[in-house]
């Protein structure tokens, strides 16, 4: 990825893609909560539906077919494209953060593909016609998230050291794929139907008001993580289903979560 040529909204780009499919085959496509929603709206699914039957690696990652088509992918082309993940409307540019904001890169292109390159338009152009800010808008809110929770673990296991190589097992196992468990957190309608129940409220009308109330049931959960042990709980499940969600935020995010936990631990 540090090898891809960088580029900025200004930068003359266009891409012409002749729906040769090729992208929608071995990809790996990981989700965010947003894009999550979503995609399980799409399929009329609940998100706890949608991980079951269309995610795999920690539930965050499409599941692709044995032909390595993505699940998702059709005879005439994506069966959700109303609704495709970020990647799919960016590509074969890809948007990370940065630490001065936005890196936008371009992807060389499959030897298979039958996509053409040229030099009609700008990248804003280009993102526009895909409409792309929801989802850079979301994308941003966990980044940043991913990354505070990477800090208040770092506390804690400042505070109670023998919690150090579990947080950070965890985390690594979900920001690298190499685990099949779920984080809980992941599941937003599970998540935000909770904390509705337990608060007599309305289930969200809309995907902006889901998202938000799924924020605000993470950062409750982490203003219980911060005051611990102060108040006397065992914090080990929460810190543990907290690093777990950090971790794969991170993977969808590409929010360098591990780095800034163990950074932090040792600062
Ligand atoms: S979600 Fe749609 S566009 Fe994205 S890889 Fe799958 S089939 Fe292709």
């Amino acid at each position: 990825m540090g090898d891809l040529p960088q580029l900025d909204r200004d930068s003359q780009f266009s891409y012409a893609c002749n729906r040769c499919m090729s992208c929608c085959h071995d990809a790996h496509i990981s989700l965010d909560p947003y894009e999550l929603l979503r995609l399980s709206r799409n399929r009329n699914l609940t998100t706890t539906e949608f991980i079951a039957r269309y995610l795999t690696e920690g539930g965050i990652v499409l599941r692709n077919r044995q032909d390595t088509s993505c699940v998702m992918l059709g005879a005439d082309g994506c069966t959700v494209y109303s609704d495709r993940p970020q990647i799919c409307r960016t590509y074969p540019l890809a948007r990370r953060r940065g630490s001065d904001g936005e890196i936008i890169l371009r992807y060389s292109g499959l030897t298979v593909s039958t996509g053409v390159y040229g030099r009609q338009g700008t990248v804003s152009d280009f993102l526009k016609a895909h409409e792309v800010e929801d989802f850079f808008a979301a994308s941003d809110r966990y980044f940043d998230l991913a990354l505070r929770i990477a800090a208040i673990l770092a506390a804690a296991a400042q505070r109670e050291p023998f919690r150090f190589a579990t947080l950070r097992d965890i985390i690594e196992a979900h920001c690298q794929f190499h685990t099949a468990a779920i984080p809980s957190l992941i599941d937003v309608d599970r998540v935000v139907s909770d904390y509705c129940r337990e608060r007599q409220l309305e289930f969200p009308a809309n995907l902006a008001e889901e998202l938000a109330l799924h924020m605000q049931a993470v950062e409750e959960r982490l203003a219980i993580i911060s005051a611990t042990p102060a108040d006397g709980v065992d914090a080990s499940d929460a810190l543990d289903e907290m690093a777990a969600f950090a971790g794969a935020l991170g993977a969808a995010t590409k929010a360098r979560v591990l780095l800034a936990f163990v950074d932090a631990v040792f600062r």
